[in-house]
């Protein structure tokens, strides 16, 4: 979605109106029930992480753990960041409705909630970036030292809890209306499900006894949602907070390698609020872009194509040199 800056609401009744529009305030039933299921899908792999941290000191962690650890990781990244964030939530490319399915199971396998409220969030996090209205800034919570840290807390955890929900049908009416879309966000449940158990199956399969599914479970399914989300939640409280801006954006958003290369090229934050409809988040071809190698790659085996990129003169007319905040 190219975020039009013209269109931006300046007075303040319009920019109300706009937020109205944008925003629902849950009744406290709902808030409650939102609190509970941000609360199991923050805790449970948590939980999962500091058994699996146990574990590892105890010295009974196996290759086949860490193999599952780093075989669902890039599962789960690849999902949110290629289908959920790149293809959905921006269109920055076309794939046949195939793919489209592997890609959002893969991505509903993050357990970062079904696609209509990921979408739908992300969407609005560029509408209003780093302004009232974006539901996870890390700048909106004070100055000083300590409103930073408070705002990079709240942008990492606590939004997942507000009291407040993005207007689907104004961010997402193409989920809605898309049959073959609503079905994965129908699904989510079970692929959420699949995505803990299948480790701890193929744990069993390979490994052959009840410990190597548990350990399985631990290391392939909880500890890697935690580790994989930390690392993800990091998109949105570091990298716009932390790092270079090569482009002058209208918010804080910024390049954070280590967290680009821990998300496979989302933690470029300041790159993709410049150009957000590109398929490729790196706009030199050193950064680390993972996810868009990879959908290079796919594009070549004919599996993406329509590929939207700004052309090299577009990128470099908005490269500000020698700035840095
Ligand atoms: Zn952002
Ligand atoms: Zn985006």
């Amino acid at each position: 979605m190219m975020l039009d800056t013209k269109t931006r609401p300046t007075a303040p009744t319009g920019r109300d109106e706009s937020l109205a529009r944008a925003i629902v305030q849950l009744n406290p039933k709902s808030a409650r029930a939102k609190r509970v299921v941000a609360l199991v899908t923050v805790g449970i792999p948590a939980i999962g992480f500091a058994v699996g941290a146990y574990m590892m000191v105890a010295g009974t962690v196996t290759m086949l753990d860490y193999t599952l650890f780093a075989v669902f990781y890039a599962i789960q990244m690849f999902g949110v960041s290629i289908g959920f964030h790149r293809y959905l939530a921006h269109k920055a490319f076309k794939t046949s409705p195939f793919f489209e399915g592997v890609l959002m199971i893969a991505g509903s396998m993050a357990l970062e909630g079904p696609i209509l409220f990921w979408v739908s969030t992300h969407r609005r996090h560029h509408r209003y970036s780093d302004e009232e209205g974006d539901p996870h800034s890390p700048n909106l919570s004070g100055a000083g030292l300590m409103g930073k840290l408070k705002g990079l807390w709240y942008a990492h955890v606590p939004w997942m809890f507000s009291d407040q929900e993005t207007r689907v049908a104004v961010f997402a009416p193409d989920v809605v209306r898309d049959r073959r879309l609503y079905y994965y966000n129908r699904t989510y449940p079970l692929w959420a499900l699949a995505s803990l158990l299948l480790p701890a199956l193929l744990g069993f399969a390979i490994g052959g006894t009840l410990t190597a599914a548990f350990s399985g479970f631990i290391f392939g399914g909880l500890a890697r949602v935690f580790v994989a989300n930390q690392a993800a939640w990091c998109v949105g409280s570091v990298s716009h907070m932390i790092g270079s801006r090569p482009f002058a954006t209208k918010d804080d958003s910024a390049n954070n390698w280590p967290v680009a290369i821990l998300t496979f090229g989302e933690g470029l934050q300041n790159n993709h609020h410049a150009f957000p409809g590109a398929y490729r988040h790196a706009m030199r071809w050193w950064e680390p872009d993972l996810s868009g190698w990879v959908i290079a790659l796919l594009a070549k085996a004919g599996i993406v194509w329509d590929l939207k990129m700004p052309d090299r003169n577009r990128i470099n007319s908005r490269l500000r040199r020698n700035r840095t905040r």
